[in-house]
C-alpha cells in the first residue's frame, strides 16, 4: 500500500509539466507569455510575473504588442498624477477540468478607461472591450462600483489578456488591480457593502443627531458640524463609487467631475465649522481672516471647475486638503492652549484626520508603500474615527454652554453685595417648595424683614459701613436657615426667608433668633460700632388650611412687617388673617420680647 501512495506526490509536478507542455503546444511561443495559474485562483493582487509597460502616447494594439513588458513589481503600482497608458499583460492558465470565470478590477473607481483584449486558447484574434466611466453605470457589464472585466477561461486552457489603463486627464494612478474568481469575488463585493454600509450609516446617523442638535439648541456650530459631515459623506461617496452605482447611475458628469468639487466643498465645511467651533473670530481674528480667504479660494477653485478648467483645480483641491491637515490642528492646539477645554477633542479629532492624510498622500505620491491607494482606505476609517472624536468635541462644547448658562443663571438669581438670593430665586424656590408640600405636607413659612432706621446708618456712618451692616445681616441669616430654606435680599435693606417648619411658633423662634442675634450684635466697621435692629414680618405660605400665591405672601407679610413698625419696631409680627388690627406682635413690651 505504501508503494501505491508514490505517485501522490508526483502528481503536482506532472501537472504542471502537462500544463506547460499544453501551453506551450498551443501558443509556440510560451516563453513569451508570463503565465499566471487560475486554477486555484480565489482572490490576489496582479503582481509579476504579469508584466506591465508605461506609455506617454497612446499606441495601437499592434504596437503594443511588439513591445516588450517589465515585471510588475510592487513599486511600479503606484504611478503618481499622470494621464499616460498603462499596459499591463499576463496569461492566465486553466489547468482543471471545469471552465473557470474570473473578474479583473482596478481597485479605485475613478480610472476613466479600462480596455481588456482578451484571446482563449489558439484563437487568433483578441476580442476587445472597452469600460469607461463616462457611461451610465447600468452600461456596465458588472454590477460592481469598480470597472470590473469578466471572463471565462475553458477547461484545460488559458486566456491571454492585455489591460490598457488610462485617464482622459491627469489623475492619481494605481496599477493595483485585482483577480479574483467568481465566490471570491462576491464574498469581496459582500464584506466591502458591510464595511461601507456601517461607514455610511454612522455617518448618517451623525449628520441627523447634529442636525437634531442645531434644531433644538439653534447652535450654528451643530449645523455646520452637520454639512461638515455631509461633505465627507459625499467626497467618500464619489471616491467609493457608490454614489455612482446607486445614487446618482446616470450622472456621469457628477461622477467624474465631482471629486474636485466634493474635496473642495469639503475644505469649506472643515474651515467653517471650524471657525464657529473654535470662535476664531473672537480669538484668532487673524487666522479667522486667512481661512475665510481660504474658502473664497475655495469657492474660487469651485467656480474654475464648474467652468470646465481641470489642472489648476486639482492641485489646488489636493493642495486645499493638506493645507486642513496643518491648519486646524495647529489652530486647535492653539485654542487648547488657551484655556479652551472643548478644543482638546476637536484637535485629536483633527489629527486623526492629518495623519491619515498623510499617509494617503505619501502612499500616492512618493511610491513609499507598495498598497497602492489601500491608505485610501486608512483614510477613511481616520474620516470615521474624526467624525465620532468631533462629535465628543461637540458634546464637550455644548456641556462648557450649559455650564456657562447655570453660571449665568445663578449669577441671575444672586444678590452681589450679600451673595444672598434675589426676588427671582424666591420665585423659583417658591414653586419647588409648594411641589414638596404637595408630596410631604410640611408647612412653609415666609419671615419678611427690614432693617429699622437704616438711613440713619448711612447717615451716620456712611454707605460703605450700611453695606457693611448689609452683609453682616445677611450672614445672620444664612446661619439660621437650613438647607432647604432660601434666603434673600428683596431689595435696599429689606430681606426675606422661605422656610420648612412644623408649626407657626417654630418659624417664629427663627425670626425671634434672628432678630434678637442681629440686636445684641453690633456691626464693626473701620473702628466704629453701630448698632442696630430690625423689624420682622410672618406669614403662613403653605398649610393645610393656606395656600399662597407669591403675591399675596409678599402682601401678607408686608402687613405684619408694617406693623411691627408701627408698634415700635425690633419685634416679630404673625400675621392673622381673621382680624389684621389683632396682629400678634412680640416686643421689648412683651415678657418674651426686648425693646431696643
Ligand atoms: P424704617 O425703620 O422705617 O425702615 O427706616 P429706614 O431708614 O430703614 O427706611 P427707609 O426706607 O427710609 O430707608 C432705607 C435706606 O436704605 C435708604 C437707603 O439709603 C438705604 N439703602 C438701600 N439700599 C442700600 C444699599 O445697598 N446700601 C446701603 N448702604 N444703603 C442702602
Ligand atoms: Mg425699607
Ligand atoms: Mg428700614
Amino acid at each position: 500500500m505504501a508503494k501505491h501512495g508514490f505517485p501522490k506526490r508526483r502528481q503536482p509536478f506532472y501537472r504542471w509539466l502537462l500544463t506547460l507542455l499544453a501551453v506551450w503546444a498551443a501558443t509556440g511561443y510560451a516563453s513569451d507569455w508570463p503565465i499566471i495559474d487560475i486554477t486555484d485562483l480565489s482572490i490576489a493582487p496582479v503582481r509579476a510575473p504579469a508584466e506591465f509597460l508605461a506609455r506617454a502616447e497612446p499606441a495601437t494594439f499592434d504596437e503594443v504588442r511588439r513591445q516588450d513588458f517589465a515585471p510588475l513589481r510592487p513599486r511600479d503600482i503606484n504611478q503618481g498624477i499622470s494621464d499616460g497608458h498603462y499596459w499591463i499583460k499576463a496569461r492566465l492558465v486553466n489547468d482543471s477540468t471545469q471552465p473557470r470565470t474570473w473578474f479583473i478590477h482596478n481597485e479605485t473607481s475613478y480610472i476613466d478607461n479600462l480596455v481588456v483584449y482578451a484571446r482563449d486558447n489558439d484563437q487568433s484574434d483578441f476580442s476587445h472591450t472597452h469600460l469607461s466611466d463616462r457611461q451610465p453605470f447600468h452600461q456596465r457589464p458588472v454590477d460592481y462600483r469598480n470597472l470590473t472585466y469578466r471572463h471565462t477561461t475553458p477547461a484545460r486552457g488559458h486566456t491571454d489578456v492585455y489591460l490598457n489603463v488610462y485617464f482622459d486627464q491627469a489623475d492619481s494612478i494605481s496599477l493595483n488591480f485585482m483577480l479574483a474568481d467568481e465566490d471570491a469575488f462576491h464574498q469581496r463585493v459582500r464584506e466591502e457593502n458591510l464595511f461601507y454600509g456601517a461607514y455610511y450609516g454612522i455617518l448618517g446617523l451623525l449628520v441627523l443627531l447634529a442636525l437634531i442638535v442645531y434644531c433644538l439648541l439653534r447652535q450654528s456650530s451643530a449645523l455646520y458640524y452637520a454639512l461638515f459631515l455631509f461633505s465627507t459623506g459625499m467626497l467618500w461617496l464619489l471616491l467609493n463609487g457608490f454614489g455612482f452605482q446607486y445614487l446618482w447611475p446616470n450622472s456621469v458628469a457628477l461622477h467624474n467631475e465631482g471629486f474636485h468639487i466634493a474635496f473642495l466643498l469639503f475644505a469649506i465645511a472643515g474651515l467653517q465649522f471650524s471657525k464657529s467651533f473654535l470662535k476664531t473670530e473672537r480669538h484668532f481674528p487673524r487666522t479667522h481672516r486667512a481661512f475665510t480667504v481660504l474658502q473664497c479660494i475655495a469657492l474660487a477653485g469651485i467656480g474654475l471647475r464648474l467652468l470646465g478648467n481641470y489642472g489648476i483645480v486639482l492641485h489646488l483641491a489636493f493642495g486645499m486638503l493638506a493645507l486642513l491637515a496643518v491648519a486646524i490642528p495647529a489652530i486647535s492646539w492653539m485654542a487648547w492652549r488657551r484655556g479652551l477645554q472643548y478644543a482638546r477633542w476637536y484637535l485629536f479629532a483633527w489629527l486623526i484626520y492629518s495623519i491619515s492624510l498623510l499617509v494617503a498622500i505619501t502612499s500616492a505620491y512618493l511610491g513609499w508603500f507598495t498598497w497602492g491607494m489601500a491608505s485610501l482606505n486608512y483614510l477613511q476609517i481616520g474620516s470615521l474615527l474624526e467624525a465620532l472624536c468631533l462629535t465628543v468635541a461637540m458634546t464637550e462644547r455644548l456641556m462648557s454652554l450649559e455650564t456657562d448658562r447655570r453660571d449665568a443663571i445663578a449669577l441671575a438669581h444672586q444678590d452681589p453685595l450679600t451673595g444672598l438670593g434675589n426676588r427671582r430665586l424666591l420665585q423659583k424656590h417658591y414653586e419647588s417648595m409648594r411641589t414638596r408640600f404637595a408630596q410631604e405636607g410640611i408647612p412653609v413659612f415666609l419671615i419678611m424683614i427690614d432693617l429699622d432706621y437704616f438711613k440713619q446708618v448711612n447717615d451716620t456712618y456712611g454707605h460703605e459701613a450700611g453695606d457693611n451692616v448689609l452683609q453682616e445681616m445677611a450672614k445672620l441669616l444664612r446661619q439660621h436657615s437650613r438647607s432647604d430654606d432660601v434666603c434673600i435680599r428683596y431689595g435696599g435693606e429689606e430681606f426675606a426667608m422661605l422656610l420648612r417648619a412644623n408649626t407657626l411658633a417654630d418659624a417664629e423662634h427663627i425670626a425671634e433668633r434672628v432678630r434678637e442675634q442681629f440686636a445684641d450684635n453690633a456691626t464693626h466697621f473701620q473702628g466704629q460700632i453701630i448698632h442696630h435692629t430690625l423689624s420682622a414680618g410672618i406669614t403662613e405660605v403653605l398649610s393645610d388650611q393656606e395656600t399662597l400665591s407669591v403675591r399675596d405672601m409678599m402682601a401678607r407679610a408686608d402687613a405684619a412687617l408694617y406693623q411691627g413698625k408701627t408698634t415700635g419696631r425690633n419685634r416679630t409680627v404673625i400675621y392673622r388673617a381673621e382680624d389684621p388690627s389683632s396682629l400678634e406682635s412680640g416686643d421689648g413690651g412683651d415678657a418674651r420680647q426686648k425693646k431696643c
